[in-house]
């Protein structure tokens, strides 16, 4: 779906299909099936001699304008729309890969992938290495004949690293591999991985693209040639998306840019804030010049995102302390929300991983994350008073 309109027109305009009707603003198509004009136009569809809707486990005209207009914003040919962001991995996953076949993964991926890939995919004779997001050396070493994918989250939950999407894209195709980036923190508004050489991009929804945590759902990017896959594991194995969510999401991304903006530009201000304040050790925010690497955010970001994390000054209790001082922050570990949430990684999102896995990662007891939601500043920077 690749045009030469600029994002924020597209982010309002691409993918958008009118009735006869005349509507405006898109309609709903809230139907399970579809009807044909007669036998021989069934048969046809059936055939796929004929183009056009038969069931919407299959297609469906909502789900299609979603679809249509995130690959124009992610400059992908094809994007397919998911019930959720870990049936987005499954599908590529299932869909890219044969038993016996090998992948190699950031360490510092979402705690639910982990577990997709450690608990099932693993049962079905997949072969899985993790390595460090930021190490080269690993992920060449890591390298076999049969591997078949490279996946990675950059900026990575909670600590922020990052790893040169081209670079890394490079490795996996002199690796006769395919780079799978999870673009959830970023977005499109913020970064776009298929320019850096990534072939598969991946979404849960569910985050920023919908933006104000009402539905859960997914999105699978890339090459038509890869996406055919996609879209023929989901039309069997059944995790479509929802009409209802698709025109949920579709309408979130006419404000993407412009909440993502907002969100960036209010981390921001807070990582500056945290950094000044006493009581915090160490602030995590690619925005910062303090980052290690600010440079290669900035070069493939095109702002640091909603997300930071940073250490108190003390351990396990003053960290929970400062979250129950919290009034206005919620504490829940979701994230790509109007509303700002606060939590506490060790015993939370991570608490899967051992106290010496953790120590190794730099998942401190001290450490808290941030995902900055849409509220003034000031009463973000209020209810942390206690700091
Ligand atoms: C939440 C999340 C997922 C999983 O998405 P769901 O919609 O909850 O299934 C995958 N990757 C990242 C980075 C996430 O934050």
């Amino acid at each position: 779906m690749k045009n030469n309109k600029k994002f924020e027109t597209n982010s309002v305009r691409a993918g958008s299909i009118r009735s006869d009707q005349g509507e405006h603003s898109e309609a709903l198509y809230l139907t399970s099936s579809f009807v044909f004009k007669n036998a021989k136009e069934a048969a046809a569809r059936f055939a796929n001699s004929e183009v056009g809707n038969i069931y919407s486990r299959f297609t469906n005209p909502s789900v299609k304008m979603f679809e249509d207009r995130l690959a124009s914003l992610e400059g992908a040919e094809q994007c397919v729309a998911t019930s959720t962001g870990m049936s987005a991995i499954l599908a590529s996953v299932m869909s890219l890969c044969n038993t016996g076949d090998h992948i190699v993964v950031s360490k510092s991926v979402f705690g639910t992938t982990v577990k997709l890939f450690d608990n099932i995919l693993k049962k079905w004779g997949l072969d899985v290495t993790y390595v460090s997001l930021t190490n080269l050396n690993e992920w060449q070493n890591a390298v076999k004949k049969n591997t078949k994918l490279f996946f990675v989250e950059t900026p990575s939950n909670p600590l922020t690293e990052i790893c040169d999407i081209s670079v890394l894209a490079d490795l996996a195709h002199r690796s006769n591999s395919l780079l799978i980036v999870d673009n959830c923190f970023c977005t499109p508004a913020h970064q776009l991985p298929l320019q850096f050489g990534a072939d598969v991009i991946i979404h849960s929804a569910t985050k920023y693209l919908d933006g104000q945590g009402r539905c859960l759902g997914g999105a699978v990017l890339g090459k038509r040639e890869h996406m055919n896959h996609v879209a023929n594991f989901l039309r069997s194995a059944g995790t479509s998306m929802s009409p209802f969510n698709a025109w949920i999401f579709f309408k979130g991304l006419e404000t993407l840019k412009l909440r993502m903006d907002a969100h960036s530009a209010k981390a921001m201000e807070l990582a500056t804030w945290l950094e000044e304040r006493e009581k915090v050790s160490e602030v995590y925010y690619p925005g910062l010049s303090s980052h290690p690497q600010h440079e290669l955010a900035m070069k493939q970001q095109s702002a640091g995102g909603g997300i930071v994390s940073f250490k108190v000054d003390g351990d396990k209790i003053d960290a929970w302390n400062l979250i129950d001082s919290t009034n206005l922050i919620s504490i829940t570990a979701n994230l790509g929300d109007t509303r700002s949430t606060i939590t506490h990684p060790a015993s939370t999102t991570h608490s899967r991983l051992s106290q010496q896995e953790r120590d190794s990662s730099g998942i401190a007891d001290s450490l808290i994350r941030i995902a900055v939601g849409l509220e003034d500043i000031d009463d973000i920077k209020a209810d942390l008073s206690a700091l």
